[in-house]
């Protein structure tokens, strides 16, 4: 016999209003949503049977019918050098996803993927590297934080990034409705406002983001103020410039009352001049704004070719010495030195070598 698999609806990802419109949907009433939103998202329910509160004929319908549990835990590793931990999660599919924990002295931040891959290409990251998979759904990116929250503790995470593997407003309706889900504090605990989407420039997205009347930080991954320069490393700058960005910034800024973070992976000779700190202090005088430094993590485990071949990180002292003079034009700046690199878990260097 043929057996045909049925489409099972996945309830993962969804945020509380669509939740609430499936089970009157089917036929149940709308308080349903918020019980399996609670289940899912503030309990790390896995199982419909550990659903209590819902009868037992319509756990047993839900289980045939739909799915809450998007990813598996497969590995994880510490890095011995900074208690830095990186997670390697795996798809329904077997795709593998990274999600990595950063211990800070008063925060610790997960940091979280949202597509397998990446299109854009940047030629300093090892992620664009590997080109592009898959976007992620909803709930694959929220089961991130879930699974690590079960592993780490949910008190001990206090922090997002939307940093990990991908362009988060490429893949941007998932993105959203995961979003959603954190604003929902019952769940996790942790306010909009230590969350970040980072983005390496999709105008278009980055207004719409600011219109969803959510108010999470963002944080634009500028890594030159000049468009010939980060269009070489950024070929994305061909398709949305900077100044387009720099305007919906801008909006975004005004609109959520938030403070952009520029983020600058120091590239030697390429963005680590004279010029760049004047373009810097002149770009965050006009905007409301602090720059996270980020020295370049080598991709030579990756055995890059062409351009990405040639980049070479700035040397720590000339790090320094730029951080001072930044600093010296009342210009906050935050050096993120590298945490994690024994374990390709630093920045730039999510590009699974389990898939
Ligand atoms: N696509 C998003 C999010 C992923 S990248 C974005 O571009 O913002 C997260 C951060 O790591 C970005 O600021 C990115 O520029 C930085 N990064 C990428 N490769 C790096 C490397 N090799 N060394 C240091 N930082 C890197």
């Amino acid at each position: 016999m043929i057996q045909i698999a049925k489409k099972k609806v996945l309830l993962k990802g969804m945020p509380l209003e669509e939740l609430n419109n499936y089970f009157v949907s089917i036929g149940e009433p709308k308080f349903r949503g918020g019980q399996v939103f609670n289940w899912m998202y503030n309990h790390l329910a896995t199982l419909f049977g550990e659903m209590d509160n819902l009868p037992k004929l319509l756990r047993s319908k839900l289980a045939d019918d739909t799915i809450i549990k998007t990813l598996d835990f497969v590995d994880s590793q510490i890095s011995a050098s900074s208690g830095t931990k990186k997670f390697i999660f795996e798809t329904i599919e077997h795709n593998k996803i990274e999600s990595v924990i950063i211990p800070e002295e008063n925060r610790t931040t997960l940091c979280i993927s949202t597509q397998i891959g990446c299109p854009l290409d940047c030629k300093f990251c090892a992620t664009g590297l590997m080109g592009y998979k898959k976007n992620l759904t909803a709930g694959e990116i929220f089961d991130q934080y879930l699974l690590a929250a079960k592993d780490y503790g949910k008190d001990n995470i206090s922090n997002i990034v939307y940093m990990g593997m991908g362009e988060p407003l490429l893949n941007y309706s998932a993105t959203l409705n995961s979003l959603k889900i954190f604003a929902d504090e019952l769940t996790t605990g942790i306010s909009l406002k230590k969350i970040t989407v980072s983005t390496a420039g999709i105008a278009p997205k980055i207004i719409e983001l600011a219109d969803s009347g959510l108010k999470v930080k963002i944080a634009l991954s500028l890594h030159s103020c000049f468009e010939d320069t980060r269009s070489k490393i950024m070929p994305v700058n061909l398709k949305y410039s900077l100044k387009q960005n720099i305007d919906a910034i801008k909006y975004y800024v005004k609109r959520t009352g938030t403070r952009v973070t520029f983020e600058y992976v120091m590239l030697k000779g390429i963005n680590d001049r004279q010029d760049d700190i004047n373009a810097l202090a002149k770009l965050c005088a006009e905007i409301p704004s602090k720059i996270n430094i980020i020295p370049f993590n080598s991709l030579k485990h990756m055995n890059p070719e062409g351009y990405s071949a040639q980049l070479e990180p700035t040397p720590k002292r000339k790090i320094e010495d730029f951080v001072t003079r930044l600093r010296d034009r009342n210009i906050t700046v935050i050096v993120r030195y590298t945490q994690g690199d024994d374990i390709a878990a630093a920045c730039g260097q999510l590009a699974t070598n389990y898939s």
